[in-house]
């Protein structure tokens, strides 16, 4: 039972919020309602597939259905804050939530073929030493509406413009770290996945992880088998607790043990994103070390340039010649690989720079 007078029960909460309803979930309300079961199929094809989430413009419902559900549903969208747009066509979004929590979506543009990259937190508690999200601390997880709100905000907004039929993909590499929020984004994903709601392919859905082992695991039996990326960036115990500290919590061998059970059980490739950062972590040598532990996962190895953040001004990208060095190794490792096109830096919305101004906390 709610509080009123409590604080925390006057927070939104993921069943109050019509974005967080699963397809189940709206055919008990429609149950509830005294309304046959498919009213919730066509609910879900208006918010999903039409992008309408406005309940007066349901037209396919009769307007005293229309009129209860504004009353019994609570319709919550992220608010944009700011929309801003790169040279190269990616553009940035930041949203305020409910509570005034604000997190940042990225939007990729490759060529007609679009990507969203959403947040699953507010900040992130993890403080990775060459992330700008990292720096900000950590508020809130997002609930499973305020991340398929990001999604569903955003191709409206390609709808509206007439830039096509939608978004192709989505990946969890905004703010927060999704295997810390792990419910919600599971269920944001079922949402996204399921034929009555969004149905995008589990081949469209990107985790990426710093490699909360427990998550891992549970990711092994998930019923969608989305793809999964695990943020490396070391290949040594010692340098990566430096850069990513949940790594002396989580070590490489019982990273390297989930990921085997994972690959085990789904059959699925894994990625592995290695920022390339000068003079830290991107010797020849350890392109060497991270052969030997990854051996046998049969990884695809992605080498993202690593993008500098104002907190941390010594640590800078490594400069060509020394990216060709590590490509060599991996190479004559028979190691597959692909060096990432940097997206959106100037407007700094490539990997690590999202910090949402200042992410705030819920204003109370
Ligand atoms: N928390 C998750 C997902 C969000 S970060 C994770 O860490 O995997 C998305 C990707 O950007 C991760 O691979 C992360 O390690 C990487 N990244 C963070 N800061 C970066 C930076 N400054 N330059 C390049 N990549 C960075
Ligand atoms: Fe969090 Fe990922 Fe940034 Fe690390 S890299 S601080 S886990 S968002």
């Amino acid at each position: 039972m709610k509080n009123p007078e409590s604080p925390a029960d006057n927070l939104l909460t993921a069943e109050d919020d019509a974005l967080s309803l699963s397809c189940d979930a709206w055919r008990r309300v429609m149950e509830g309602l005294g309304e046959p079961r498919f009213r919730a199929d066509q609910i879900c094809q208006w918010i999903y597939g039409h992008k309408v989430f406005d309940y007066h413009e349901m037209s396919s419902l009769s307007k005293s259905l229309r009129e209860r559900l504004c009353g019994t549903v609570l319709m919550t969208l992220p608010i944009l804050i700011q929309d801003r747009r790169s040279r190269d066509g990616t553009r940035k979004y930041l949203w305020q939530m409910a509570d005034g929590s604000r997190v940042e979506s990225v939007l990729l543009d490759h060529g007609g073929h679009r990507t969203a990259c959403i947040s699953s937190q507010v900040g992130c508690p993890l403080a990775c030493t060459f992330c700008a999200t990292g720096t900000l601390g950590f508020a809130r997880n997002l609930t499973p509406g305020e991340i398929v709100g990001q999604f569903l905000m955003m191709e409206r907004r390609v709808l509206d413009a007439g830039l096509g039929p939608g978004i192709n993909n989505v990946v969890f590499m905004g703010m927060g770290e999704p295997l810390l929020n792990e419910r919600n984004v599971f269920e944001s994903i079922r949402a996204l996945n399921h034929p009555k709601m969004r149905n995008l392919g589990a081949r469209h859905i990107t985790i990426s992880t710093s490699g909360i082992v427990p998550g891992i695991e549970d990711l092994a039996d998930f019923e969608i088998p989305l793809r999964l990326s695990i943020s490396l960036h070391a290949p040594n115990d010692e340098l990566r607790s430096r850069l990513m500290p949940i790594n002396r919590k989580y070590p490489l061998s019982r990273l390297v043990e989930a990921l085997r059970l994972y690959r085990r059980r789904t059959g699925e490739r894994i990625t592995i994103e290695y920022a390339m950062i000068d003079g830290v972590n991107d010797a020849p040598q350890m392109a060497y070390e991270m052969a030997a532990l990854l051996d046998g996962l049969d990884p695809y190895v992605n080498l993202i340039p690593y993008n500098p953040i104002p907190m941390r001004p010594d640590l800078r990208r490594s400069p060509e010649g020394r990216v060709k060095a590590f490509c060599a190794a991996l190479s004559e490792l028979h190691i597959e690989f692909e060096v990432r096109k940097e997206r959106g830096a100037d407007i700094m919305a490539a990997c690590g720079q999202l910090a949402a101004v200042k992410a705030q906390g819920p204003v109370r």
